[in-house]
Order: C-alpha cells, then sequence, then structure tokens
C-alpha cells in the first residue's frame, strides 16, 4: 500500500495515528492534535538542547512585520511577495502602515539587532525561536509537508568577521549531524545553485531528505549572509580600533517537514513509525487477561509500568477492555517502538514478551532484566531505523540521467548546462554536495572535464 501509491498512504497513516487533522476549515491550516503536537513538542525539545548547548539563546519575536521594515532587503522582499498575508485594516479603519504575517523573521529581528549590536564585546549574536510562519502556498498542500501556517525553528546569528559566520556554518552542519540521528533521518547537504539560493543569501545549504516516492524533501536550510543584510538593516558593531564595521551573519531554518520526513521515511502498511527519542510512548504495556488471573495480571503490569517509569522511560498501560488485538492495532498506527505483552504464560515463567514495532520480531525476557532489555531495545530499534533510511538514501542515488532517483552527474558549472540537465531529466538541480565531494569526470551535457558533481531530484 505504501509502495503502490505513497501519497494516499501518507494521509491514510497521519489520519490513523491521529497527528493533525486537516479538516479545519482554512486550506493548508491543520489542526495540531494532541498526540501529533507531542511528537512535535519533542522534536522541538531536542533543537533546543542543540541549541542552548551551543550558546544560542532563545527568543520570541512579534507575528508582525511593518511593511517598511520588510521592504527594505530588495531580493528578499522580491523572493517571498507572492506568499505574504497582509493585515490592512483595525476594525473598519484602513492601517497607516500595512502589516504582514511573518514568512521568516529576518525583517521582524534585524531592527531590534541593530539596536542590541554597539561593540565587538556584543558579539557573537546567537539567537533562536520556534514560532509559526505564514506562507500563501499555492501548490496542493500536504500535512507537515507542504502548509500555509507552519511550525518553524530558526536561529540567526552575527559575527565580526567572515570567517566568524564561516566557523558558525560548520557549528551548525554538526548540530544537524547530531540532531537527525535522533530522528534516525538520513540527509544530503547540497550547496544550492546561484539562482536556486534563498533570497538575500549570499549562498544557502539546504539539507534533503529522500522520500519512498523517489523525491527530495528539504528539511531545512542553512544561510551564509555575509553582511547582504546588516547594510540596509544598519546592524554595525565598533571594533576594538573605533572603527564602524557591518556585522556578517548567518541563518538556520527547520520546520515540521522533520515529522513529515519521520512518517514517509519510516512508517510502512500498518501506519508510521516513530523513533525512540521522539515517541510521546516509547513503550506500551498489552496485559493479556485471562478470567482466572485478572487481577494479578493487571497488578503485574502495573508494577511493570511503574518501574520503567521511575528509569524515565515514557510508557503507557493500556488497560482498556477491548481485545489485545485490537490495542496492538491501535499502538502499531501510533507508531510506539516497544510493545510489552504479559499474560498468564508470561506471569507464571517471570518473563515478559517484548515486541518491536520496526521489525515485528518478539522475545520473550526474564522480568528481572525488564530495564536492561527495554533500554538495549529501544536503542536496536533506533539503530535499525537509521541504517535502514540511510541504505534507502544510498540506493537511491544514480550516476546517470534516467530514473525515478536522485541523479549524480558530472557538471562543469555553467548554468545553461544546468538548466539543460533539467530539462532533459524533469528534475530541479539540488546543487553539489557541502563541503564539495571530490570528482573528476565530464559535464554530462557538454562534455568539458570538470572536478563538480550535482544532484538532482524532483523535489517537494
Ligand atoms: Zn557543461
Amino acid at each position: 500500500m505504501k509502495k503502490e501509491n505513497f501519497s494516499e498512504w501518507y494521509t491514510w497513516a497521519v489520519d490513523k495515528a491521529n497527528l493533525s487533522d486537516k479538516r479545519y476549515p482554512i486550506k493548508g491550516m491543520n489542526v495540531w492534535t494532541t498526540y501529533g503536537w507531542k511528537v512535535m513538542r519533542l522534536i522541538d525539545e531536542h533543537i533546543r538542547s542543540e541549541f542552548d548547548a551551543t550558546e544560542h539563546g532563545e527568543v520570541h519575536f512579534p507575528l508582525l512585520i511593518a511593511e517598511n521594515e520588510f521592504a527594505k532587503e530588495a531580493e528578499h522582499i522580491k523572493g517571498f511577495d507572492e506568499q505574504v498575508y497582509w493585515v490592512t485594516h483595525a476594525g473598519d479603519n484602513l492601517l497607516d502602515v500595512k502589516l504582514l504575517l511573518r514568512p521568516t523573521s529576518e525583517t521582524a529581528i534585524y531592527p531590534m539587532f541593530s539596536l542590541w549590536i554597539r561593540s565587538h564585546a556584543d558579539l557573537p549574536m546567537k539567537i533562536y525561536q520556534i514560532v509559526n510562519t505564514f506562507r500563501y502556498e499555492t501548490k496542493q498542500t500536504r500535512s507537515f509537508i507542504r502548509v500555509r501556517e507552519i511550525h518553524f525553528f530558526e536561529a540567526h546569528t552575527c559575527h565580526a568577521a567572515f570567517e566568524d559566520s564561516e566557523r558558525q556554518i560548520k557549528e551548525d552542519l554538526e548540530i544537524m549531524e547530531r540532531f537527525a540521528k535522533k530522528l534516525c533521518l538520513p540527509f544530503l547537504l547540497c550547496k544550492r545553485p546561484e539562482w536556486d539560493k534563498f533570497p538575500g543569501a549570499f549562498y544557502t545549504i539546504g539539507i534533503d531528505a529522500l522520500m519512498p516516492t523517489g523525491k527530495t524533501l528539504q528539511l531545512g536550510s542553512i544561510h551564509q549572509y555575509r553582511d547582504n543584510f546588516s547594510k540596509p538593516y544598519n546592524i554595525m558593531y565598533e571594533d576594538e580600533t573605533g572603527e564602524h564595521k557591518y556585522v556578517h551573519q548567518t541563518t538556520f531554518g527547520m520546520s515540521e517537514r522533520l515529522l513529515g520526513a519521520v512518517i514517509g521515511i519510516h512508517g510502512d502498511d500498518r501506519g508510521i513509525i516513530l523513533p525512540p527519542q521522539i515517541a510521546p510512548y516509547q513503550v506500551v504495556i498489552v496485559p493479556i487477561l485471562s478470567k482466572t488471573v485478572k487481577e494479578e495480571i493487571l497488578l503485574e503490569a502495573e508494577s511493570i509500568l511503574n518501574e520503567l517509569l521511575d528509569a524515565n522511560f515514557r510508557v503507557h498501560l493500556d488497560d482498556r477492555d477491548i481485545r489485545p488485538g485490537s490495542k496492538y492495532y491501535d499502538w502499531e498506527s501510533k507508531g510506539v517502538p516497544l510493545r510489552i505483552e504479559i499474560g498468564e504464560q508470561e506471569m507464571r515463567e517471570g518473563e515478559i514478551t517484548l515486541s518491536r514495532r520496526d521489525t515485528s520480531e518478539k522475545k520473550k525476557v526474564l522480568k528481572v532484566d525488564l530495564i536492561k532489555e527495554v533500554a538495549d531495545h529501544l536503542k536496536k530499534i533506533e539503530e535499525n531505523l537509521l541504517k535502514e533510511a540511510a541504505r534507502k538514501l544510498e540506493e537511491g542515488i544514480i550516476n546517470d540521467l534516467t530514473g525515478e532517483k536522485i541523479l549524480r552527474l558530472g557538471w562543469c558549472g555553467k548554468e545553461d548546462c544546468a538548466h539543460e540537465i533539467e530539462n532533459r531529466t524533469d528534475k530541479d538541480i539540488l546543487g553539489p554536495l557541502a563541503p564539495k565531494e571530490d570528482f573528476k569526470g565530464k559535464c554530462v551535457i557538454c562534455g568539458k572535464e570538470t572536478d563538480i558533481v550535482v544532484y538532482a531530484a524532483k523535489t517537494y
């Protein structure tokens, strides 16, 4: 079902797990349900811990931006113009200055940076926020992948010199490496071509994941702005010699697409599969009651619950009065990584049965080893999800001009040849890897010798 019709499967899987309700009467603005929001909050907590640990401070800026501030960076406004939601009235009265809902927050934050930054002692300045942004998408919307109200993470940094901002980008890449592991998501880092970089950026690195359709999904992006924004927004500092200089800036953005990738990449025909580090419940306990020893089994299940809670696992005891088979089905479609079954036979033998969501393997273990076995199993599930996804990404890249995969092709660096690749393959150029990989070959279009190899794919 996932293989035959991914798009239909995706909608079904999101619905079945009850992650979001897309019946809200405004298109592209989904309701986060309790379960979906729990998953997103866990993802956000991992983001927070990474950025807090690298000395970024969390902020929270207003949703509205004044038109005159938005208009300061010409390329930036051109890039977002078509997607902006405007606020023009207060009641019946026309506003003197039109306001817009942030499509991203450069133009909200940078006027404040110009007030906050005075001297070299204020640098580096590293902040982030997790907020909703708004973009009027014209393409078909899809939960977490293409929406008009976006759950968005954005980090903004200011540095004294270009080299300092380049070091920041290195740190961002290290953060992404660590963070994506927790979601078991492998990715490609591609330096976007000039004509596809973020509006206003000096360069852009796209973070691309491979979905089962062969299309890539951009999970986020890292931008080097150099002083492209600090000039129009007048963000300056006084250096040690008293000279006034513009700061160099970077940004790092990610969105709820992370969840879209988790769903699409790990899920199977029974529904979503959540990596243990972002699962609201890592373990669900299902007691298999028999009439004769019902009470004892329930007591045993509760003791397992308490033991796991004490060891800081996220765990749930499903004691609803329905058949175990229905419970299995529910929790499988919610992607809970590990299930514990405890019935009469297990009770007698001092055992429990562990059932993995990812491989469906079942194993009986001694109850005295509960904590160790659960920890081991969750670790193995995490490793397996990442390994499988990495294998699919590797197999999803071919050195050829045809195929429903990511294409890896020699490219001379000329824009004409890149567009010719796009025309012939009906795919978009993602760019060469960042950092650059070693290559010796010929441009697939003009045949010129080159050391650049470029990736192209259909994209979401
Ligand atoms: Zn060429």
